[in-house]
């Protein structure tokens, strides 16, 4: 499958209907175990020596096929379907450490994320130094500490679309021995595939645009080439673990057990096996069905992404300013132009002149636009994100990460483009921004 196009990949990749009683749909495997013929074929499963399943805790046939798609669409060599987008960060983020030590990322982070850096992983002994999108690559170099463990970026911040340099970050992660993780949720690997650039781990919420239709939560992580996990930085790879342990018992590492792909074989039977965060067939299936769209729809969104910046251009009464890769004044056009050819995102902000009442009525007013804590979905949505999105952001550290109060967020839908301009253009209206 993995010489097909993306195309190709999204609608079959990681099913063979041969091996499903000729299901065309990818069934949906409901049971939480496995019948194994004998003690020695349940060793072998359990050993990485023969194909299979164990308990669904731990890995099922519908999930699989999820993992196997996605890890193809990224040109990764493994990946791991999970319950939602924050237990794809936390757990890999946790494999990075080992549990212990310093990641470095950047403050303008998913809010969910951020409030997992400030308030859950220091008082579990992971720390985290945060340096801005806007930060030359010295800053970040002056920044990696003796026990960092890795660094963690979002591709396109949410919501100020703001981009980075990944293949120089990658770069700088990699002469210090240390990996780069990439939340590529907003740009989904139609826009952006990390692997390409240097990046060794990718994770997904795929509540967003991977499934595109918001009926269901889910993550994944992707792992491309291995990375050098045999420093003295990363123990918990060369480490010898029961849990890996081969057909004859002997204890082995998971660089040993799993060379190519000891991120992902970690994850899965250390932290995801006695976590639990495991995704549901149900849902597995559903994003499955969403990502079979994942081109058409993105193209689409971006299409209307670009016509609704238009249409605001017009509108200095009220638009302060438009945050998107792609207009003349961002400072990230350059970035856009070389690792976002076919568009930065399907969402993006804009500061509203208006008063806080005047935002409330235009927030009220919006008839086809949802306002929703989601994007990437089928269905167009508006958010206040000092008040949504990065509500747990303290005054301080909404500014920090360069949220402003009068900051507006869309992420554009499928509907028709004229409709959702005309659809601000009467909340504006009831804004009192006549035009
Ligand atoms: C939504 C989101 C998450 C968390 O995903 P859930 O599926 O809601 O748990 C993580 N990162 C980014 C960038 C997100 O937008």
């Amino acid at each position: 499958m993995t010489n097909y196009k993306f195309d190709t990949i999204k609608v079959r990749g990681g099913y063979d209907s041969s091996q499903h009683n000729r299901s065309v749909a990818v069934p949906i495997y409901a049971t939480a175990a496995y019948d194994f013929d004998s003690p020695d074929h349940f060793n072998r499963i359990r050993a990485g020596a023969e194909a299979g399943f164990l308990y669904t805790r731990i890995g099922n046939p519908t999930v699989a096929v999820l993992e196997q798609r996605v890890a193809q669409l990224d040109g990764g060599s493994a990946a791991l379907g999970l319950a939602s987008g924050m237990a794809a960060v936390s757990y890999s983020l946790l494999a990075a450490t080992g549990g212990k030590g310093r990641i470095l990322s950047t403050k303008q982070i998913y809010g969910g994320t951020f409030d997992l850096e400030r308030d859950v992983f220091p008082e579990l002994g992971i720390h985290f130094d945060l340096v801005s999108h806007d930060s030359g690559i010295e800053e970040w170099e002056n920044a990696v500490r003796e026990d960092t463990k890795a660094i963690f970026i979002e591709s396109i911040s949410n919501p100020g679309a703001k981009l980075l340099d990944i293949e120089a970050l990658a770069e700088l992660a990699h002469r210090h021995g240390i990996p780069l993780l990439v939340d590529n949720t907003f740009a989904t690997p139609y826009l952006l595939r990390p692997l390409d650039h240097g990046a060794d781990i990718v994770i997904y919420s795929a509540t967003k645009g991977l499934n595109g239709h918001g009926n269901a939560i889910g993550g994944v992580i992707v792992e491309g080439k291995p990375f050098h996990w045999s420093t003295e930085k990363h123990p918990q790879f060369y480490k010898r673990h029961w849990v890996s342990r081969d057909l004859q018992d002997e204890e082995r590492s998971f660089l040993e057990a799993f060379p190519d792909f000891p991120f992902i074989a970690f994850v899965r039977t250390k932290l995801l096996a006695y976590l639990g965060a495991a995704l549901s067939p149900y849902d597995a299936q559903l994003i499955l069905i969403g990502l079979e769209t994942l081109s058409e729809r993105v193209s689409k969104q971006v299409a209307s992404t670009r016509k609704l910046i238009q249409y605001l251009k017009t509108r200095t009464d009220a638009v302060a300013w438009i945050q998107y890769p792609e207009v003349e004044e961002s400072p990230y056009k350059e970035l856009a132009d070389r690792y976002f050819p076919k568009g930065a995102g399907t969402a993006f902000s804009f500061g509203f002149k208006g008063t806080e009442k005047q935002t409330a009525a235009l927030l009220d007013a919006v008839k086809l636009f949802g306002y929703q804590a989601n994007v990437g979905d089928a269905k167009s949505l508006i958010v206040n994100p000092p008040k949504i999105t990065h509500g747990e952001l303290r005054p301080a550290e909404l500014k920090d990460a360069g949220v402003l109060l009068e900051t507006i967020r869309l992420s554009l839908g499928l509907e028709d483009a004229d409709d959702l301009i005309d659809d601000l253009n009467q909340a504006f209206a009831a804004a009192g921004f006549e035009k």
